[in-house]
């Protein structure tokens, strides 16, 4: 039977996954080696020229992260994927192989605050720029699209919660104009959308949060689709044309639907070098395994305390997509059918003070700057993260000074309820 049969529960488990041929080791070996043995001369020669594949140095490729990059490429319905460092790592390597000095990229407003930065500051290090526009102004994003646009970028559901990209519609218009879409897909996880099926050409993720699920350590992965034609309008010279450091092979010629996957190992992680480690794979991996159980149980968690939370008169205001209140609520069924994520913003009445006293009040939320754990996490984006910001930029953010942003865990929600409501009475007195 072919993966492609397979249902989402038995692919997390199992998906590029074998029993160690060496020793019949059940679980993926961590193979904590740097370089790898050539059979011969001639082996060594033809991985060299990316005429067999195969592992050389670590920098490059590894076994473990080679299973793990195979099981997020099958549950993202991808051709290939590319294991980095972190998310942000993954960002800069799906950009890499598209961008070139005066080239740019159109992004969505709603985006993780450290991708702002990175798309605002420090992409233009290298030349590069992007243009922010409403992803729910279809016209504005094909206005925004120039002869120097490389690809348009967004997020399915985008941090910090309550809102779902209407991926389909957004596909088009980069179809259309003959680029691919880049979709962060790290808050929904390829359990609660499948980009590609919405017409994504390569989706990122941050592994740090969900798909690791428990906040041990950082990773990304670069999903290719397999399904953009590199060659068609003669703007991916990296991917369509010969490349001087492997003799002229051209890359979508050579490798058809994996050019891009292989771009990204033998150009992309041979000269950056932003390469996620074994061990790092293997946590990612152990947590890949309860993926779906956890989701069902982050989305059942956040529907409930969202629904709480809205009823509650000391709360103003909840943006979180699973409600019925949320304008985007009628996106979740073809966007994210089995829910909404586990992320929000809740307004406290009391403002600033009250959202600061609420952060210092609680008990089972962790008050820290990440999210997707299976604990529930709390922070107060306008005196942390946010804090250099004008008010108005923080607005434009999401991060108004009277919301706190939680990334729900997978505890007991009424023990989560409980916390909060203790902590809102000690904070809007
Ligand atoms: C955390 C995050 C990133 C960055 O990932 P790192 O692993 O921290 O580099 C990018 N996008 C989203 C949506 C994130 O939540």
């Amino acid at each position: 039977m072919s993966d492609a049969k397979r249902g989402f529960n038995t692919l997390q488990i199992h998906a590029g996954a074998h029993p160690d041929p060496a020793t019949g080791a059940r679980q993926t070996p961590i193979y904590q080696s740097t370089a790898f043995v050539f059979r011969d001369a001639d082996h060594a020669a033809k991985l060299f020229n990316l005429q067999e594949v195969g592992f050389i140095y670590s920098r490059l490729t590894n076994p473990t992260v080679a299973v793990l990059q195979e099981r997020v490429a099958t549950l993202e319905g991808g051709a290939g994927a590319v294991g980095c460092s972190s998310g942000h790592a993954a960002q800069i390597m799906a950009l890499f192989p598209l961008m070139g000095p005066g080239k740019n990229v159109v992004v969505s407003t709603r985006l993780y605050g450290g991708t702002v930065t990175q798309m605002t500051q420090t992409i233009k290090r290298f030349g590069w720029s992007a243009k922010f526009v409403d992803f729910d102004d279809l016209d504005a994003i094909a206005a925004a699209i120039d002869d120097d646009t490389r690809a348009v970028f967004c997020e399915s559901i985008a941090n910090p919660g309550g809102y779902i990209t209407d991926l389909r519609a957004v596909a088009d218009v980069a179809d259309r104009a003959g680029l691919p879409l880049i979709v962060d897909n790290t808050s929904a996880t390829p359990y609660l959308c499948r980009p590609i099926e919405h017409g994504a050409t390569i989706v990122v993720h941050s592994t740090t949060k969900y798909l690791t699920g428990n906040g041990t350590v950082t990773g990304g992965v670069v999903v290719d689709s397999g399904k953009f034609d590199w060659s068609a309008s003669g703007k991916f010279p990296s991917l369509s044309d010969p490349e001087p450091a492997y003799h002229g092979l051209k890359f979508h010629e050579t490798f058809g639907p994996l050019a891009f996957t292989f771009h990204g190992i033998a150009i992309g992680l041979r000269d950056l070098g932003m390469t996620m480690n074994p061990q790092a794979a293997h946590y990612t991996l152990m947590g890949i395994e309860t993926l779906s159980l956890r989701m069902e149980r982050h989305v059942q968690n956040a529907v409930k305390i969202a629904k709480w939370l809205e009823a509650d008169e000391r709360v103003d205001y909840v943006t979180y997509a699973g409600l019925e209140s949320s304008p985007y609520y009628g996106r979740i069924e073809t966007v994210c059918p089995k829910g909404a994520g586990a992320l929000f913003t809740f307004a406290v009445k009391g403002g600033y003070e009250a959202c600061v006293k609420l952060i210092d009040a609680v008990e089972i939320f962790s008050h820290v700057a990440n999210l997707g754990d299976t604990r529930s996490l709390i922070i107060h984006s306008a005196s942390t993260t946010h804090r250099q910001l004008e008010e108005n930029q923080q607005r434009a953010a999401g991060a108004d000074p009277e919301v706190v942003r939680v990334s729900i865990g997978i505890e007991d929600a009424d023990d989560l309820i409980a916390d909060l409501d203790q902590a809102l009475s000690r904070a809007v007195a």
